[in-house]
C-alpha cells in the first residue's frame, strides 16, 4: 500500500447519462441544480430489487428532472441473478444502462454494502467495479467476532477497494462505526457504535473515499425503536464529523444509511386493507409497531452536509401495502400486468414523495410536475396527484 491513496478518475466515460454517486452527491452537497446554486439537498439512495423496481424510480426521476441513484445489495443481485449475484449484477446493471441511455437525468448505480472482507463480498465487489459507476466498501464490521473492525483492517480493507475503483472511475463509499439493525440477511448487526472523531482523520487520509457512511444513530430496517419512541441523531457528532471531513478535502461527500422515515399514510392504508381482510396472518400490530427516522431529523443532517440518504423500508412498504390493496379490490383477475401495474406506480408515487422531500428535483431539467401540488396517496391514480 502506497502512501498516497489514488484520485478519483474524472476522466472516465460511463455509458450514456450514466455518472458516479460521487458526481451526483457532490452536486447535492454544492446546491447545484442546472445552472443555479440552491440550497443544499440530497441523493436519495433507492434500493433496487426487481425490473419493476427500475422502471418505477426511472419514471420518476424522469418527472422531477432529478439526481438519479440505484443501489444494488448483495441480496438484491442474488435475487436478479437467480441466486447467482455475478450474473445478477450483469442482468441489473445492463437493464438499467439500457434505460439510462433512454432517461432525461443523470443515474449513479451503486454496490450497496459491498464488502472485502469475506471471499464471495470480495467477488461481488470486483465484478461490481466493471459494471457499475460506484461501490461501498463496507468492513467496518467482523461479523464472525461480532465486534467493530480494528481501524487498521478497515482501512487495508477499504483502501484494497480505492486501489481498484478509483482508477477505474468509480467511487468508493467507505463505512466507519458500526449500524445497527437489519436491512436484510447480509446486512445486520445487534451493536451499533458511534464513529469516533478520533480516527476519522486517518481514515479518510489513509482510504482516499470520498463518501463516507458514519454512525451518529440511524439504525437499519423498520423498526429503529421501540412502538411510539422518536429516533434521536447525534447532529451534533455529525456536524464535528463534517467539518473534520471538510478541512480534509471538501469534495468529501457523507452518506446517512437506515435513513428511513415511514409515510403514516402507507400504514393506514395497509391497516385498512388488513381489516377488510379479517387480518388473516395477524399482521396489524405489526404494522403499527413500525418506527422510523422523523423527517426533521434527517433535514438537519442534509443541511450538515450529508447528500446521500439510503431509504428502503418506506418503498417496500408501499409496495406490499398496494399489493394488499390490489387483492382487496381484486383476486379473480387473472393477470399478472394489473397487479404489477399496481405495485409499480405506488413505488413511483413514494419515489417522487422522497426526491421532493430531499429538494431533489429540478436538477437536470424543469420538473414535468407540479411539486407543490403533489400529495402521496395510494387510493388515487397518479395522474390525479401531480
Ligand atoms: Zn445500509
Amino acid at each position: 500500500m502506497s502512501k498516497i491513496p489514488p484520485k478519483l478518475n474524472t476522466d472516465r466515460k460511463f455509458p450514456t447519462n450514466m455518472t458516479t454517486a460521487h458526481a451526483l452527491c457532490l452536486k447535492a452537497k454544492n446546491g447545484e441544480k442546472g445552472n443555479k446554486k440552491t440550497k443544499r439537498y440530497a441523493v436519495p439512495a433507492f434500493n433496487i430489487t426487481h425490473f419493476q423496481g427500475v422502471n418505477a424510480a426511472f419514471q420518476a426521476f424522469d418527472l422531477l428532472g432529478s439526481s438519479g441513484l440505484l443501489a444494488l445489495s448483495n441480496s438484491a443481485l442474488k435475487h436478479f441473478g437467480e441466486g447467482d449475484p455475478i450474473f445478477g449484477l450483469e442482468v441489473a446493471s445492463e437493464y438499467i444502462a439500457k434505460k439510462a441511455a433512454r432517461s432525461s437525468v443523470k443515474i449513479a448505480t451503486h454496490l450497496d454494502h459491498g464488502d472485502y472482507i469475506s471471499e464471495s463480498g470480495r467477488k461481488v465487489v470486483q465484478a461490481s467495479v466493471q459494471h457499475l459507476t460506484s461501490v461501498m466498501a463496507d468492513n467496518s464490521t467482523d461479523k464472525k467476532a461480532k465486534k467493530a473492525m480494528p481501524l487498521e483492517d478497515n482501512i487495508e480493507l477499504t483502501r484494497e477497494v480505492v486501489d481498484m475503483a478509483h482508477p477505474l472511475g468509480l467511487s468508493v463509499e467507505g463505512e466507519l462505526g458500526v449500524l445497527a439493525g437489519e436491512e436484510d440477511e447480509d446486512t445486520k448487526s445487534e451493536f451499533s457504535t458511534y464513529t469516533n472523531p478520533d480516527e476519522l482523520d486517518q481514515f479518510l487520509q489513509q482510504t482516499g473515499v470520498l463518501m463516507l457512511a458514519p454512525t451518529i444513530g440511524t439504525m437499519h430496517g423498520p423498526n429503529k425503536g421501540k412502538p411510539g419512541s422518536k429516533v434521536k441523531l447525534n447532529i451534533e457528532l455529525a456536524h464535528e464529523l463534517l467539518k473534520i471531513a471538510d478541512v480534509i478535502n471538501p469534495e468529501i461527500t457523507f452518506v446517512a444509511h437506515g435513513a428511513s422515515t415511514l409515510y403514516p399514510q402507507v400504514a393506514k392504508f395497509a391497516v385498512e386493507q388488513l381489516e377488510k381482510m379479517s387480518d388473516p396472518t395477524d399482521s396489524k400490530q405489526k404494522w403499527l409497531d413500525f418506527v422510523g427516522t422523523d423527517w426533521d431529523q434527517i433535514e438537519g443532517l442534509i443541511e450538515a452536509g450529508f447528500c446521500k440518504i439510503n431509504t428502503d423500508t418506506e418503498n417496500r412498504q408501499t409496495f406490499l401495502s398496494a399489493l394488499l390493496g390490489a387483492i382487496n379490490e381484486t383476486a379473480s383477475k387473472i393477470d399478472i400486468r394489473w397487479y404489477d401495474k399496481q405495485t409499480t406506480e405506488a413505488l413511483t408515487k413514494s419515489y417522487i414523495q422522497k426526491l421532493i422531500m430531499a429538494g431533489n428535483y429540478g436538477v437536470w431539467h424543469e420538473p414535468k410536475i407540479d411539486v407543490k401540488k403533489y400529495r402521496f396517496d395510494l387510493t388515487r391514480p397518479l395522474s390525479e396527484l401531480v
